[in-house]
């Protein structure tokens, strides 16, 4: 247990959640790695949502909200640290979820799907009993593509993403928002709409936005979300986030 206490108690709940995961075993152990290197990241940038992070979030949910078939692709990660917060999003926004793995495996997935089940979420995409697709140049396991879901998707929020996924969605002609704490990926420079924030942050941001366009009406008004994108410019952004590191 960690004390309450404790300096960096909230970091160090995050990293218990994705040890558990490995543990548990539908989290890969490079899935740790990856972990790692978004804390150092978050810790550079302050361990809060940036002013361009809340400005991305926000371009975010109106491509979502514009969409015809959004989906919300999961990994392994982004169960361990934000299952409930997905589903919230999703619900908010009228997405599907999907599951799919870097290092994908049957066990992987069963329980990933079982989690989601259990929260009561039946129709997760991407599981073993489905007959899968998959993205056209990128013919590995990593490549499914659920043909209700991502085959199918105008916009995708790929959270945790690796660059070369990333690439080839993007290339499929699809949105890609990602959320990823190294403003200097290539998933980052890949995407569409890129927040650089803690997944922990960003989904329940992006939720409460979109419940709050709901509540005035804005979810439907084209004109309004159109606008949000096109002021939106994702080279800037990154450079903004960039800026938000202060080495001293
Ligand atoms: P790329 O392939 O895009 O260049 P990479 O190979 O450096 O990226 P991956 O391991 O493929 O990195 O992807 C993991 C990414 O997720 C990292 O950039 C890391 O900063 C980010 N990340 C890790 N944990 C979180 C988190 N909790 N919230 C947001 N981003 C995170
Ligand atoms: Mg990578």
């Amino acid at each position: 247990m960690i004390p309450k206490t404790h300096p960096r108690y909230e970091s160090l709940l995050l990293r218990d959640k994705v040890k558990n995961a490995f543990k548990e075993g539908y989290l890969a152990d490079s899935g740790m790695i990856a972990h790692g290197r978004g804390e150092t990241f978050d810790y550079l940038i302050g361990e809060r949502t940036t002013e361009p992070a809340r400005k991305a979030c926000e371009a975010a949910v109106a491509y979502i909200l514009l969409a015809e078939n959004p989906v919300l692709s999961v990994n392994g990660n982004t169960t361990a640290l934000a299952i409930d917060e997905i589903i919230e999003l999703a619900k908010a926004t009228d997405s599907k979820i999907e599951i799919n793995l870097f290092y994908r495996t049957p066990e992987r997935v069963e329980i990933i799907e079982r989690m989601f089940k259990e929260r009561g979420w039946e129709d997760i995409l991407g599981g073993n009993d489905e007959k899968l697709e998959y993205i056209d140049n990128l013919n590995s396991p990593r490549a499914t593509a659920s043909k209700e879901g991502s085959y199918i998707a105008d916009v995708m929020l790929v959270p945790l993403e690796d660059g070369d996924r990333a690439e080839v969605l993007v290339q499929n002609g699809k949105k890609i928002i990602c959320i990823d704490l190294n403003p200097l990926s290539r998933t980052s420079k890949m995407s569409t709409v890129s927040i650089v924030d803690n997944i922990v942050r960003a989904v329940p941001l992006m939720t409460s936005m979109a419940l709050d366009f709901k509540e005035k009406g804005k979810d439907k008004d084209k004109e309004f979300l159109e606008n949000i994108i096109k002021n939106f410019s994702n080279e800037q952004n990154l450079k903004d986030s960039l800026a938000e590191i202060k080495l001293k």
